[in-house]
């Protein structure tokens, strides 16, 4: 495997690179920006990019935001861009139970393990599901509860699929209701299994550490809709229709955006350094996942 190549104040390197790509996929947090903080000079980059008529799509793992929920932080930071463009993990799990799956009714509900990016996706989508933001699940489990769910009359007999994103009001009582329905023979999705998830603070525990206790009671994994899942690379191609020796994939996450761009067998790969991975993970020898190209920060593609 060749070494990466470093393109920050490279201009003849980045114009060569920039020539090979037509699409570039790009992850949003890590990238773009931080939380609510712009990093320096991205809205100039995406402007630059579009003036060299190259297509754009924003790939996220974020659950908790629906495209619409993307687009108002774009039009907030100052980004020009519309919703068609962003590609996020509520999303693709969405077109994965609507166009893919397509499991016969009755029994094609989804209880929702997260926040209300993804009721707003399947809803969009027309997908039926139940718990969610409901707040009749964001309390204590009591006694009689552990009769009702094993005996099945808490539950709802359309359920056929659990759909496990990051739920910042997760409880014993929504765990155990998934846990039952996996027992019961649901399809068990993720939109996203990240380890950690970024603030601007420090790292918290991501969308797969909160699922991992369901992973371990079910002893399964779930099918993840989001980086660096090929499902997603699927679902966006199907929607784009790029071609992929000519796509690029932009990250911070070496496990979760490269890889994906790796497995999915893009003509390139570029990590940026403001994000999660440090260059000397893939800079290592043996490192397993090594971007094509690395850059300080996304603002260096314009100097
Ligand atoms: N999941 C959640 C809930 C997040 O808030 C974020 C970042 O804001 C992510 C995942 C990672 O998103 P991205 O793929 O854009 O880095
Ligand atoms: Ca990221």
């Amino acid at each position: 495997m060749s070494p990466p190549k470093y393109l920050t104040g490279d201009k003849a390197g980045i114009e060569e690179f920039l020539s090979r790509f037509d699409v570039f996929l790009f992850d949003c947090d890590g990238v773009l920006w931080s939380g609510d903080h712009l990093y320096p000079k991205v809205a100039e980059t995406i402007g630059m990019l579009r003036s060299k008529g190259k297509q754009l799509v924003f790939v996220t793992n974020n659950s908790t935001k629906s495209r619409a929920d993307y687009k108002k932080k774009f039009d907030k930071m100052g980004i020009e861009t519309n919703e068609e463009e962003v590609f996020g993990s509520s999303y693709s799990a969405a077109v994965y139970i609507a166009r893919i799956l397509k499991l016969p009714a009755p029994k094609n509900k989804v209880f929702v393990l997260g926040e209300s990016g993804i009721e707003q996706e399947l809803n969009a989508e027309g997908v039926r599901y139940i718990c969610g933001t409901d707040p009749a699940f964001r309390r204590d489990i009591e006694p009689e509860d552990f009769t009702n769910i094993a005996n099945g009359s808490a539950l709802d007999p359309e359920v056929g699929i659990v759909l496990s994103g990051l739920d910042f009001h997760l409880n014993y009582l929504k765990m155990a209701t998934a846990f039952q329905y996996l027992q019961r023979g649901a399809v068990f999705l993720a939109t996203n299994t990240d380890s950690t998830l970024p603030t601007a603070h420090s790292l918290f525990p991501g969308a797969g550490s909160a699922g991992a206790g369901l992973v371990k009671a079910i002893g399964r994994e779930p099918l993840a809709l989001g980086k660096p899942s090929q499902a997603m690379m699927d679902a966006i191609e199907g929607k784009f229709h790029f071609d992929r020796s000519r796509t690029c994939m932009v990250g911070d996450r070496l496990n979760t955006d490269i890889q994906f761009g790796i497995e999915g067998k893009l003509g390139g790969t570029l990590a940026v350094l403001t994000g999660v991975s440090k260059k000397e993970e893939f800079l290592a020898e043996g490192a397993p996942t090594v971007p094509m190209a690395y850059m300080d920060t996304l603002g260096d593609l314009v100097g």
